[in-house]
């Protein structure tokens, strides 16, 4: 089969320089920074993979955009430009604009859940989780077992198993369930996504229940490219139809603008029943802004409409996507371990077999981020025992999967980028054996991984 390269569909009108930096240097920035990625200054990182949040490049076309912000109090006409891509686009009567994801999620969780109410989910999200328990509600996890497994190959990872979700409305009740969260993609089991079929499956045995089906819809323009491509009778449809059918088994949904809308900060809840959306209109007041700006200014809503209709583009989402994916294959070709099937956002390496003589409380995945910054200046993440914290007696977590997250920004980088990355992690694996583990020097009680410090063992 013919295959021609795949290059990048934009050209570029605006160049950041990034600063290559020695080998020493790293090694003193690393230092400083406890051997915690999270506390790198981004001056001394050359290519930032911390995370696609936030850090996508906006268009010519967003920027003009920026310019014809309506600064108005209320009734900004940026604000009926977002309502109306959402709208279009997302096939979502009701628009609340929140200052991003998490804004949302409060808001949501505040009006649908009551105290004692359970919320399952395809896996959690931290801030989704942690919005859902403030307002009272236990977590479900429902998604197939084969999402906890870093080698299990399954088109659709991200599936809600329908007999853990009919059990649970078994166990407790359908008027405990205010309604099930589904992630497209999921963020945590690898930026795996959700079969069609699945949806329509969730969405009938939900509302046969009367149970409301609400999207985090974060990654669902990713999800929509994996079911044009892995599942049957979608290979002819465009990202745009498949997105709103996906969203039409759906009564809501939470988006943070920051990742599939292109835009640097920004949110929303999307509403179709009219009684929330009244109840959201009177939260929203309360904790981000009037239901017309809800925390954001008028130019940050005119980006993020001209971005959910840039979104939808297939060149766009066929090369975000294949970018990820080259980087993937080229790390699993050279034998380097990650996680399978390659999702729509990061490559994940798996720590544990990569450095599998670092015992799990010597922070191999910590160390193997830090290893990879000091060998090129990367950053990554840590996604394994630190991420996860302790238990209520004190002693650590010990996750199934200990990471290292590479995320791939959206329109930042070059395939020229990928390269060096994918050689830096190469030249790594081949001196793996000379890594050693790290001691944890300074523990913040909460969400240890942003700022705990190690440092490395004799
Ligand atoms: C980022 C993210 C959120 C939260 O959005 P913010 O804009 O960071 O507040 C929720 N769910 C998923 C899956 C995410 O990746």
């Amino acid at each position: 089969m013919e295959k021609r390269t795949i290059a990048e569909p934009y050209k570029i009108k605006v160049v950041e320089p990034i600063k290559m930096t020695s080998r020493t240097q790293r090694e003193a920035a690393i230092q400083a920074a406890g051997y915690n990625t999270f506390l790198l200054n981004s001056k001394d990182v050359y290519i930032d993979l911390l995370t696609d949040s936030g850090t996508s490049a906006m268009s010519d076309n967003q920027w003009a955009g920026m310019m014809l912000g309506d600064e108005a109090y209320a009734g900004s006409v940026n604000f009926y430009n977002l309502e109306e891509a959402v709208r279009e686009v997302y096939g979502f009567k009701y628009v609340v604009p929140t200052h991003q994801g998490r804004g949302a999620e409060n808001i949501l969780s505040r009006i649908a859940i009551k105290p004692g109410d359970w919320v399952p989910g395809n896996m959690y999200f931290t801030t989704t989780r942690a919005h859902q328990e403030l307002a009272g509600a236990n977590f479900a996890d429902v998604i197939i077992d084969e999402a906890h497994d870093s080698q299990a190959d399954h088109p659709f990872k991200g599936n809600v198993d329908l007999a853990k979700f009919q059990a649970l409305i078994d166990r407790v009740g359908a008027d405990k369930i205010p309604y099930i969260c589904v992630a497209v993609t999921v963020n945590l089991a690898g930026g795996q996504p959700v079969s069609m079929k699945n949806l329509q499956e969730v969405a009938e045995l939900a509302h046969q229940h009367k149970i409301k089906v609400m999207f985090d819809a974060t990654r669902c323009v990713e999800n929509a490219y994996f079911i044009r491509e892995r599942e049957e009778g979608y290979q002819e449809k465009s990202i745009g139809a498949i997105l709103k059918e996906m969203f039409s088994y759906g009564d809501g949904a939470t988006m943070s603008g920051k990742k599939d809308c292109l835009v640097n900060i920004g949110g929303f809840l999307a509403l179709n029943d009219e009684a929330l959306y009244q109840k959201a209109t009177q939260l929203v007041v309360l904790f981000e802004g009037m239901p017309s700006y809800g925390g954001l200014a008028g130019r940050d809503m005119e980006a993020m409409a001209r971005g959910i209709y840039e979104s939808v583009d297939f060149h766009y989402i066929q090369h975000r996507i294949g970018q990820v994916r080259y980087l993937g294959e080229k790390l699993a070709n050279a034998g380097v371990p990650v996680v399978n099937p390659i999702g729509g956002h990061a490559v994940f390496l798996d720590a544990r077999q990569f450095l599998p003589h670092i015992p799990q409380d010597q922070f191999p995945a910590q160390m193997l981020a830090a290893q990879l910054y000091i060998e090129s200046g990367v950053r990554s993440m840590e996604r394994g025992i630190i991420s996860a914290g302790r238990d209520k007696n004190g002693n650590h977590y010990y996750p199934k999967l200990e990471l290292v997250r590479l995320t791939i920004p959206r329109r930042v980088y070059t395939y020229a980028h990928m390269d060096v990355v994918a050689e830096s992690v190469i030249d790594l694996f081949e001196r793996r054996h000379s890594i050693k583990g790290l001691e944890m020097i300074y523990e913040p009680p909460v969400l240890r991984f942003f700022t705990a410090r190690f440092k490395p063992l004799a």
